[in-house]
């Protein structure tokens, strides 16, 4: 591994490792390899990471990616002269690790921070295993949103926001319209690629701040933070509309769906669930009154 020089390109790979060829103090690096292990978290570990170096290493700031997981993190400020590191072990990418100061690196401080750097990598590696798998148990491995277990998790940290600070929260529940009608005439691929198309079309109406997740089967869940009941109501109306105006090209056929929506917002002292089955409620009445319609919760 070489350090890079303070024209921030990337780096040369990391290898193991250098151990005996500076003088560090070997204690350290076992005391840091400890306490590295004790965390699947990769913002704890490389946290304590950037404290732990200051001594040897200093710096003002610490960055991290890694582009497939889409994880990144920043501690501090970036400043001008930079040393950045490929991080792998035994061909496996561990991300790109960068830290930068106002004054140059010296050669010397890079080779000890090569040392340093070993110990960051098998307690990186299990918290990016760690964090994968938490991933894919929040994932709906066909249309790449949140599933239920994420819409779980989510709502309980948003109700607890909004009840704290007194603002409003909203949940848009959605149905499509006759979907097993639909898997019957087309079969299930193309139900498949509907479902697709709805999550993209009502992902691609949201704002930045709201989420989507797939409940189950055809029903999806938007929770929107800081939105009052008309604002709710109108981002329905919205994705109910592009929804039926959506010309789903799948397998080579157009085809076109509508979806019904109850929408709900979050009263005073209510938890997720009564929340829910508020929204659930003004759906099963969208139903009820002729489909591709909105409706709101009593
Ligand atoms: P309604 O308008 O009252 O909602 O009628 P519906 O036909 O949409 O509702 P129903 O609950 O009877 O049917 C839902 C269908 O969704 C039945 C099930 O086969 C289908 N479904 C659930 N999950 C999937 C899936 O992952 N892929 C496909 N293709 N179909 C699914
Ligand atoms: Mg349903
Ligand atoms: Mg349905």
């Amino acid at each position: 591994m070489s350090p890079i020089s303070n024209s921030g390109n990337l780096v040369p790979l990391f290898e193991e490792n250098t151990f005996d060829e500076t003088p560090m103090d070997v204690s350290h690096l076992l005391q840091l390899s400890n306490q590295l292990q004790t965390s699947l978290d990769i913002e704890s570990i490389l946290t304590e990471f950037s404290e732990n170096i200051q001594s040897i290493v200093t710096h003002g700031h610490l960055s991290y990616e890694h582009e497939e997981q889409e994880i990144a993190f920043s501690v501090g400020k970036n400043a001008r002269h930079k040393v950045s590191y490929r991080l792998t072990v035994n061909d496996e990418i561990l991300g790109t690790l960068l830290i930068s100061r106002r004054r140059k690196f010296k050669a010397e401080e890079c080779r000890q921070l090569e040392n340093l750097l070993c110990t960051l990598l098998y307690p990186l590696r299990n918290a990016l295993l760690y964090h994968s798998a938490l991933s894919a148990a929040h994932k709906d491995p066909l249309t790449g949103i949140g599933n239920r277990a994420a819409l779980n998790e989510v709502l309980d940290r948003e109700i607890e926001l909004a009840q704290r600070h007194q603002r409003p929260l909203g949940m848009i529940v959605i149905d499509i319209d006759h979907f097993k009608s639909i898997n019957d005439t087309y079969g299930h691929s193309i139900g498949d690629c509907l479902l697709k198309a709805m999550a993209n079309c009502a992902d691609n109406t949201i704002r930045l701040s709201d989420q989507l997740f797939r409940y189950g089967g055809e029903e999806f869940v938007v929770l929107l933070p800081e939105t009052d009941g008309k604002g709710v109501k109108r981002l329905a109306d919205r994705i109910r509309r592009n929804v039926a105006e959506m010309d789903c090209a799948c397998e080579g056929k157009h085809i076109k769906m509508t979806a019904s929506f109850g929408v709900a917002t979050l009263r005073k002292d209510e938890d997720g669930k009564a929340l829910f089955a508020r929204a659930d409620q003004a759906l099963y009445q969208a139903k009820k009154d002729g489909r591709n319609c909105t409706r709101i919760a009593k």
